[in-house]
């Protein structure tokens, strides 16, 4: 028996025209390096009619691929809306890949535009040429834009262009299954590969960010959305808050603790989202500058790589701050899993809970599986490799050939862990990070965790590395906070009651800063690259 209800389709352009009806007044907010620029849901609905209207006139068709080189700023976002709405696809590149990524990505999507920042041209100049598929491109900004004369595109003033456009446009109201976004993995562990976003996976995703098991994204929110709008869309926290009605808060090119510490105090966001290294900036410039007021935010999400215990325990001290962890990827579009404790536990329990990945939410089932790809018990203890599916979970590469990353419907992840009988997911590894000592394996993530719970120690990466008798051991690599003179000894003993005696590192490297990726990740295949061209000075240190 069908049902009778009506079929209305899930859009991205549904959630559009119910922000500027419902919440017009609700207001988005870029920071300007001295202040912050405004616009209401209202006038943004009219910018995205214009640019909407100029992209068509431009000769954007529907499927159209339209790229984003840009900050977390107005623009992004009245792209983010208008593109998908439009019937054209949203494609934000990753403004720190290579020329030669960004390049590649480019091409293989089959870009037809780019929307940049003025401030990032001489990134982009140094590729436009050779993007063949690129016919125009819209500067945002003020900037000079002499650079990309001569690269044998169309170059236009974005504000210069949406000015004689109607801010009136027929927004979709098609197919929910048809491409909205699309976006490359970073690459952390091989080629980026293209996940493309359906209108019915982003609304439905939207849905879960905002449901009180997740964020509970409300409209007396201000979203402040740290992670770029380049990586995983941001974590679909915008189109979350558009749906939701609430403010946002966009920090442009101001990423740094203090610009961040400033905006937080002044503009008073109630939740945040970026991966750990930021927060970890962010407490350690606090630490300096303590009259800095934190508390507006309700809930910070955190994530992208495993959330130090110390850092979360460090922000609920210092500033009543929540961090809440939480697991995805940009294939999961990419909300899988959020580390909010069960009603039941107290204390200890909770923390002991919140340090796990989390507990997938309603629409993503994981499960793990061996080596011999046999389903694992969800009992706290089976080790195994992650798989997952879902409505906004990708079944498939755009345009790559790579059956070897689904099994029966399922999406392997690469990633290495439990699940506990209360579904909470514990990881110990990506797959291609695992520790494999004399045949058992060391958790790099839990080694890291909990050096970085040293007081001394800013930042912690642990890398497999050969070793003659055990195959593999784990080298340390560590910043310590200025001023202070740990020992790698000293270390040794602050790890030797939390882990098993060889989990020990008998290797360890003192470093300035440990290499980052394009997303703000600790670069583990940087670290191995560093330590064999034998550029890391390590200390060996048995006892
Ligand atoms: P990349 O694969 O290039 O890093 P993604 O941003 O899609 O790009 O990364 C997804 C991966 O990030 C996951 O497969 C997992 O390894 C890691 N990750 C995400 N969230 C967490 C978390 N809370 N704890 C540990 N690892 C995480």
């Amino acid at each position: 028996m069908l049902s009778t209800m009506q079929t209305t389709p899930l859009t991205v352009s549904s959630i559009l025209r119910h922000v500027v009806q419902n919440h017009s007044d609700r207001e988005v907010l870029t920071a300007t390096g001295d202040g912050v620029r405004r616009v209401s849901y209202r006038e943004l609905g009219e910018r995205c009619g214009k640019l909407a209207n100029a992209l068509r006139r431009l000769g954007v068709a529907d499927d159209d691929r339209v790229a984003t080189f840009q900050w977390n700023n107005q623009e992004h976002l009245e792209a983010y809306a208008a593109i998908p709405s439009m019937g054209a696809v949203l494609h934000t590149l990753n403004i720190r890949l290579s020329p030669e990524q960004i390049r590649f990505i480019a091409t293989h999507a089959e870009d037809r535009a780019v929307i940049v920042d003025s401030s990032l041209i001489p990134l982009l100049a140094k590729v436009l040429p050779s993007l063949d598929t690129v016919r125009f491109v819209l500067v945002t900004g003020e900037g000079d834009i002499t650079s990309l004369e001569g690269c044998g595109k169309d170059v236009l003033r974005y504000e210069d262009v949406l000015a004689g456009e109607s801010s009136e446009f027929p927004w979709l109201d098609g197919d929910e299954n048809a491409a909205a976004a699309m976006c490359y993995t970073s690459g952390t562990t091989g080629d980026p590969k293209g996940v493309v976003y359906s209108h019915r996976s982003m609304y439905l995703h939207s849905m879960a960010a905002c449901s009180g098991n997740a964020f509970g994204i409300a409209e007396p929110d201000r979203v402040l959305p740290v992670v770029p709008m380049f990586h995983a869309n941001a974590w679909g926290l915008p189109y979350a808050a558009l749906m939701a009605g609430a403010d946002l808060l966009l920090p442009d090119r101001f990423l740094q603790a203090e610009p961040l510490a400033d905006i937080i105090q002044a503009q008073r966001p109630t939740l945040a989202g970026a991966v750990p290294t930021i927060w970890n900036d962010l407490l350690h410039y606090v630490d300096r500058n303590p009259d800095i007021d934190l508390s507006s935010l309700r809930l910070v999400a955190c994530g992208g790589s495993a959330v130090p215990r110390a850092l979360m325990e460090s922000f609920e001290r210092r500033f009543g701050v929540t961090i809440v962890q939480a697991w995805g990827m940009t294939e999961t579009s990419p909300l899988g899993a959020i580390a909010t404790p069960p009603a039941a536990a107290e204390g200890e329990d909770r923390m002991r809970y919140r340090a796990t990945q989390g507990r997938p939410v309603c629409g993503v089932e994981l499960r793990l599986v061996d080596d011999d790809d046999r389903v694992l018990p969800r009992d706290g203890k089976a080790v195994g490799e992650l798989e997952v599916r879902g409505p906004w979970v990708t079944g498939s590469y755009y345009r790559v050939e790579a059956e070897d990353r689904f099994h029966d419907g399922w999406l392997r992840t690469g990633d290495v862990g439990n699940i506990s009988p209360d579904g909470f997911l514990t990881l110990t590894d990506r797959a291609k990070d695992v520790i494999k000592s004399g045949g058992e394996w060391i958790s790099s993530v839990e080694l890291e965790n909990l050096l970085m719970g040293h007081p001394d120690v800013v930042e912690a990466a642990v890398i497999a590395v050969s070793d003659p008798k055990w195959q593999e051991r784990p080298l340390a690599a560590v910043v310590l906070r200025d001023g202070t003179e740990t020992t790698a000894d000293q270390l040794r003993s602050w790890l030797a009651d939390k882990v098993p005696k060889w989990w020990l590192p008998e290797r360890w490297a003192f470093v300035d800063q440990v290499p980052r990726t394009s997303v703000g990740k600790f670069d583990k295949k940087a670290l191995r690259r560093i330590h064999s061209d034998g550029r890391l000075a390590v200390n060996e240190v048995y006892e």
